[in-house]
């Protein structure tokens, strides 16, 4: 059994019940179980002319194996009419695998820690509320990646 946080967002049809959901379809994977959900968060998209995200963080103890938790968390985008067009474009839900245990992944479809985990206060706030005590794997602790990444632009639901 491993801890794993996943970062959720929507900006498409009611991002809210998307997350919602979203939460109903972790909360029922198997082999898992999930212990902790974070507020919800607004920001602005990243790119302009989008329409502004709903996210959030979850904290999931998990029996599967990081590639059957991607390919269950990449059903449940499909699941709620996830399109992928341009990269970062509006989407009606994105999961997104930020820790898996103290796991350091490299593979094609998977890299663990994900990459933008310590810019985005959309995340690292979230995951405070649930870890606020987290070390990442190359020593750094979440109190020094807030330190460095101000909450700005973000509003707590
Ligand atoms: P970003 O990665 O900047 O947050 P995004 O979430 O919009 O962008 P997607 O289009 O959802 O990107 O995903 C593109 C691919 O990223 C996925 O098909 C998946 O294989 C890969 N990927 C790599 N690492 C991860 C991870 N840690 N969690 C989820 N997907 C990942
Ligand atoms: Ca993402
Ligand atoms: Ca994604």
């Amino acid at each position: 059994m491993e801890r794993v946080y996943i970062g959720l967002g929507s900006n498409l049809a009611d991002p809210a019940e998307q997350l919602r959901n979203a939460l109903k379809a972790l909360g029922q994977l198997a082999h898992s179980r999930l212990v902790g959900v974070s507020s919800f968060y607004a920001s602005d998209s990243l790119l302009p002319g989008q329409p502004r995200f709903t996210n959030a963080v979850a904290a999931l103890d998990s029996e599967l194996e990081p590639l059957a938790l991607l390919d269950a968390l990449q059903a449940i985008e499909l699941d709620q009419g996830r399109e992928r067009h341009e990269r970062w474009g509006p989407r009606t839900l994105d999961l997104d695998i930020l820790l898996f245990g103290e796991r350091l992944i490299d593979e094609p479809r998977l890299k663990v820690p994900h990459y933008h985990l310590h810019a985005r206060p959309f995340v690292l706030y979230p995951l405070a509320e649930l870890a606020p005590e987290l070390l990442l794997a190359d020593g750094r602790s979440l109190d020094q990646l807030l330190a460095d990444c101000p909450f700005v632009g973000l509003e707590r639901l």
